[in-house]
């Protein structure tokens, strides 16, 4: 399965998915990057990574 990772910006605290448009699609989830640096999302597997400065 290809990974699929998206880089948000330093100053992201909470970030949503919905799957993407790959026909992967899933509700709405959100989440909160709580001192961590990456996220992978439950659903769908999707990562991201909080950019450091
Ligand atoms: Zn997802």
């Amino acid at each position: 399965m290809e990974e699929d990772i998206k880089v948000v910006s330093s100053d992201t605290e909470t970030i949503s998915c919905d799957g993407g448009e790959d026909g992967l699609g899933h509700p709405a989830v959100y989440y909160t990057f709580n001192n961590e640096n990456k996220i992978v999302c439950g659903y769908c597997g999707k990562i991201f990574i909080k950019k450091e400065d």
